[in-house]
């Protein structure tokens, strides 16, 4: 099953007890159910940047990132879910970059815009590299990922991973 990303706190949500629930008891698409509770959130004052710190504090203990990249990481990303950036933005779903604005997007064979791929990985209706594989694109990613955010190589490519395991391109 294809996993989705909470639009609160980005959390990957694949099984249904993942999903938080509407005010009638079904499903929440778009949020978890830490954030998401009969249809309203679990803490409605919340601010992005009281989010980010909590999220980095997460991210910095179980990647050794020093806790200010972090938390800047982590406002970024929460940045672009559409609690926080008030609509939605698609993030390729082959490198994980968030597209923004049109340009951002891959394109197809006719020229129209890719909903899922992003300008670097999809142009011409074709991924521009086509045999990568996940393994690869972890290697691929990870050292700047590292670099990045001042983080153990090893850290980066556990984190890189496990991230691209939520996008379209690797699941299955
Ligand atoms: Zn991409």
């Amino acid at each position: 099953m294809k996993s989705k990303t909470c639009q609160s706190c980005g959390m990957p949500m694949a099984k249904d007890e993942d999903f938080g629930t509407e005010k009638d008891g079904s499903k929440s698409k778009e949020y978890c159910t830490y954030c998401y509770q009969k249809g309203i959130f679990t803490e409605q004052d919340v601010t992005i940047d009281e989010m980010a710190k909590k999220g980095g504090a997460v991210m910095s203990h179980m990647f050794e990132i020093p806790m200010e990249n972090a938390v800047k990481f982590s406002k970024e990303q929460l940045s672009c879910l559409e609690r926080w950036a008030g609509r939605a933005i698609l993030f390729c779903e082959s490198c994980g970059m968030p597209m923004k604005k049109d340009e951002d997007f891959g394109r197809e064979k006719d020229g129209s815009k890719s909903r899922k791929y992003c300008i670097f990985c999809y142009q011409n209706g074709a991924f521009t590299e086509p045999d990568l594989t996940k393994e690869e694109a972890v290697l691929k990613y990870a050292p700047m990922m590292a670099r990045h955010l001042n983080m153990p190589l090893e850290k980066a490519k556990l984190m890189v991973g496990s991230y691209l395991s939520t996008l379209g391109r690797w699941q299955e």
